[in-house]
């Protein structure tokens, strides 16, 4: 049987590429006018980081990781990244980021992995967008992180955003809401599904967004984490709130936000195209205070995000927001017989180091089926090469919309076409 890619993975091909580069050219724009530069780590790291950097009891970690050792070394267990923000944070702390500068603001593309049930807008190998700031903990640099997405799916014509914020408190205070949490749901364990069951003493705030009709049921009239805030939690939430309001950013309050990952203090945030359905979420994020000093660094408080490329892909689609692919147009060089096919290569290889899209027969195809591929590719300039012109040291140009013909040089012919083109 043929080798086929493996489930919940996509071949991306050449007509689609585009539609990847108009995505990402806007991000790369947008980060920068954010004052944010690009990094890029392994695409597998050491299971550990993430053990550790995400925690052992969030779905991610416990169930969708890919997990792999090399048979020369099988103490060794590496894991391909599930996301990106551990990778970030372990590169920050390797290059002692923080020793040479006071804020980081950086941001990254790539592919994460994780093995979950592929559906549409769901898959096991996807890609993310996302940004970290470490080095602050002002509401400043939460509200940047959000406009910035907000902006970014905004100039890409996206309307029906749900912007959802929220904050799960800190290590000061989130411990006592936990325990109300745990008291709430207690009386009411054996009702609440078996994820929910095993989250009841681990991680009760996961409960809140749990997807099962029954235990979104059960948490109506849950303790809500705004009423148990520390000073501090609570005076960072109400400065983002005014930030957001100053940036004109409409968002919704979810005090049942609290997203998948054990590392989030304070703010959380989730921006939703709801016209996906049930895959609606495009981008989330937060800040993670303690995540720095869990991988052994100093305190360094931080905030970022991911966006799915793929959702936002989808979304895009959806609203016909991508742009028309472009046809460049280019130059075909048609030889006739063997002699030509030298000097036509000859020309190609000129073209081309003017940075011309330049092409030739490389099939032994005849005449009529070299024009014919020279108006697929939508060449805009044939060169003719015969005996004929080869002997005048000369070459045809055929302006294929007009199918005018120009005789030139041969000297002069890389010159000529290369003003045509550039003008
Ligand atoms: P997370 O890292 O789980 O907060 O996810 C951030 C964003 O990545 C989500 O809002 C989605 O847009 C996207 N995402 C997460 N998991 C997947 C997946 N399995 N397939 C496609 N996109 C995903």
């Amino acid at each position: 049987m043929a080798i086929r890619k493996p489930r919940g993975t996509q071949d991306f091909l050449p007509e689609q590429i585009g539609n990847w580069h108009f995505i990402e050219d806007r991000m790369r724009k947008i980060c920068k006018a954010y004052g944010f530069s690009e990094i890029r780590t392994p695409v597998f790291e050491d299971t550990k980081l993430f053990l550790r950097g995400i925690g052992e009891t969030t779905d991610v970690v416990s169930k969708e990781m890919y997990t792999f050792s090399t048979s020369d070394d099988k103490e060794q267990s590496f894991t391909l990244r599930p996301e990106n923000t551990a990778s970030a944070v372990r590169a920050y702390l390797e290059n002692k980021v923080y020793g040479k500068e006071a804020l980081t603001k950086w941001y990254y593309m790539g592919s994460m992995f994780r093995h979950d049930k592929p559906q549409a807008g769901r898959y096991r190998e996807f890609h993310q967008f996302g940004a970290e700031v470490l080095g602050s903990q002002s509401p400043v640099v939460d509200s940047e992180v959000i406009c910035m997405v907000v902006q970014l799916l905004k100039d890409f014509g996206l309307q029906d955003l749900n912007v959802e914020v929220n904050s799960v408190g800190c290590p000061n205070c989130r411990p006592a809401y936990r325990q109300k949490l745990i008291e709430f749901f207690e009386p009411k364990k054996d009702q609440l599904c078996p994820t929910c069951q095993e989250r009841l003493y681990k991680n009760p705030l996961r409960i809140l967004d749990c997807k099962n009709e029954t235990c979104k049921a059960l948490s109506v009239g849950a303790p809500e984490i705004h009423e148990h805030l520390c000073e501090e939690c609570h005076a960072h939430f109400e400065e983002l709130k005014a930030f957001l309001h100053a940036a004109g950013i409409q968002y919704n309050l979810n005090p049942r936000l609290v997203r998948g990952l054990d590392y989030y203090t304070k703010t959380a945030f989730e921006v939703q195209y709801t016209p996906l359905g049930a895959q609606s979420a495009v981008a989330g994020g937060g800040r993670y205070d303690g995540l720095v000093e869990e991988l052994d660094g100093p305190h360094t408080p931080a905030i970022g995000f991911a966006m799915g490329m793929e959702r936002l892909l989808l979304a895009l689609e959806k609203q016909g927001l991508l742009p028309e692919p472009i046809v460049e147009s280019s130059v075909f060089v048609l030889a006739l017989g063997e002699a030509a096919k030298v000097e036509a290569f000859k020309i190609c290889q000129a073209l081309r180091n003017e940075y011309i899209t330049a092409e030739m027969d490389g099939q032994g195809k005849s005449m009529k089926a070299q024009l014919k591929y020279a108006n697929k590719i939508n060449a805009k300039y044939v060169i003719i090469l015969g005996d004929d012109e080869l002997a005048n040291k000369e070459a045809i140009i055929r302006f294929m919309e007009s199918s005018e013909q120009e005789t030139v040089s041969l000297d002069t012919l890389v010159n000529r076409i290369s003003s045509l083109v550039k003008g």
